[in-house]
């Protein structure tokens, strides 16, 4: 389905209203949440546009990075909704900070292992694809039965613990949470409530702006143990050290041997159980390296959920090609976003458009159900074939295929963080083989 997107609220204010009153019935209408209130608080914490990237970008200070990351009020940059929907790409993130950063320093190094997380997590969805939904390894402490279904009040911020109600009503409201935060609501979830870690990181998924299946399912696994050779474990004295509070003389108000005898049946005396042998390692070239080829002559672009930026290199290789931008419905109907997921999406999605006829393309929104719609759209603007920017999600890779059956695709990659091959086993394992790679580029700037 194209969207009209004629005479859209501002990037800080819901679109989905005034786009069905103009779109009443199909993709949309079944995707929106429609008894939940409007997105304005993700959207005023968050505006849907590129305009508002850049200035939080050039905004963002890292001075003070290192030290304070880890406190909720920290000076962390809260850029990821932007980088999980493409305005940026992690490197062009970190290069941007890093130059602007200008030095090499502790600041500038936390920073690149973080954008370093982000690189390691896509690339083991790239390998392990729906796999990341399933337990990779045993958990590495007894575990009794889970608790069924969610746990009790948390859909409404209403369980009664008021630090877990402050983070989860974080959540509802603005679609972030601090890393701090989503640790602590997950090993809570996990290792306190007993709930298993699949119904948290769909619950988490649907809420967050930033909700990436590689990053969400993988740090889910590495608090529960999956994933990890470990249990992530906290206590409230940590949550008082990095800045929530409200859980006084609950069950994890303790030492950290009490929460083990508690929790991991004193498991922490006598070891965990070991890692297998059995882990992901990198997948070499991209699911469709056929796609990888010279352009047709007049081809049009197409940029998917993972590329939403006018930076994307296709967009610089064909300046005068009308541009699709699409959403994939399939995709959508299937994840189920919060209202607030799928405004953020849809507006931003929107706003590229915008910006891209105010350059003077041509360019159209597609909520997609069906590859051919493309090609029809394609057909009537006579162009002969599509390019389109690289992605790390498999399922892009499918529907690229698929409107290949129609005319010719040529995928162009942007530039990666890395190009590393690398067992994904642990995130030192894989940064042992990239962090030279990158910082070697990172002293490049600077020189
Ligand atoms: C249970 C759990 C679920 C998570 N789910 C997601 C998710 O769905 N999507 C997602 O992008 N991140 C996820 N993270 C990682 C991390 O919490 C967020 O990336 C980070 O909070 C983003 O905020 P920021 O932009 O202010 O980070 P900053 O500290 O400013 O970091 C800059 C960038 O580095 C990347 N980054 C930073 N920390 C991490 C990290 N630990 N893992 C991966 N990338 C990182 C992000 O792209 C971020 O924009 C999850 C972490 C946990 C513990």
């Amino acid at each position: 389905m194209q969207l009209d997107l004629a005479t859209l609220p501002a990037p800080k204010l819901d679109p989905l209203e005034s786009l069905l009153a103009r779109h009443p019935t199909g993709p949309l209408a079944n995707l929106v949440e429609h008894d939940a209130p409007p997105a304005d608080a993700a959207l005023e914490a968050f505006p849907a546009s590129l305009a508002h990237a850049e200035t939080k970008r050039a905004h963002f200070d890292l001075r003070g990075y290192a030290r304070t990351r880890n406190h909720l009020e920290g000076g962390v940059s809260r850029l990821s909704p932007y980088v999980t929907w493409g305005v940026y790409t992690p490197r062009e993130l970190l290069d941007d900070v890093a130059s602007r950063h200008g030095r090499h320093d502790k600041d500038l190094a936390k920073f690149t292992s973080e954008i370093g997380w982000k690189a390691y997590f896509r690339e083991g969805f790239r390998a392990l694809g729906a796999r990341v939904y399933r337990s990779l390894e045993p958990y590495k402490y007894p575990r009794a039965e889970d608790e069924p279904g969610l746990p009790p009040g948390i859909e409404t911020a209403e369980t009664g613990l008021d630090c877990i109600d402050t983070l989860v009503a974080t959540l509802l409201d603005t679609g972030y949470l601090h890393n701090h935060g989503r640790m602590w609501l997950a090993a809570w979830w996990v290792h306190y409530a007993r709930h298993a870690w699949q119904d948290g990181e769909a619950f988490l998924y649907r809420h967050l702006l930033d909700g990436e299946p590689g990053p969400n399912a993988l740090s889910w696994q590495w608090v529960a143990s999956t994933y990890a050779g470990k249990p992530y474990a906290f206590n409230v004295e940590n949550m008082h050290r990095f800045g929530l509070n409200g859980c006084d003389g609950t069950s994890f108000d303790a030492t950290y041997d009490e929460l083990d005898a508690r929790f991991f049946a004193g498991h922490r005396e006598g070891g965990y159980a070991r890692r297998g042998h059995d882990h992901p390692s990198t997948v070499p070239g991209p699911p469709r390296p056929d796609l990888l080829r010279p352009p047709t002559t007049a081809p049009m672009v197409v940029l998917h959920a993972e590329r939403l930026s006018t930076r994307a290199h296709v967009l610089l290789e064909h300046p005068d090609a009308p541009v699709a931008v699409y959403l994939d419905a399939r995709r959508l109907e299937r994840e189920r976003p919060s209202r607030k997921r799928l405004a953020f999406a849809v507006r931003l999605a929107a706003d590229l458009v915008t910006h891209l006829r105010d350059e003077g393309r041509a360019a159209d929104l597609f909520l997609l159900e069906d590859e051919a719609e493309l090609a029809h759209h394609a057909r009537a603007l006579t162009r002969d074939g599509f390019v389109a920017p690289d992605s790390w999600h498999p399922g892009t890779w499918n529907t690229l295929g698929r409107l290949d059956t129609h005319a010719p695709v040529a995928v162009t990659p942007d530039a990666p963080l890395a190009e590393v091959q690398a067992d994904l086993r642990s995130f030192s394992s894989y940064w042992r083989k990239a962090e030279g790679q990158v910082t070697r580029r990172l002293g490049s700037l600077f020189s």
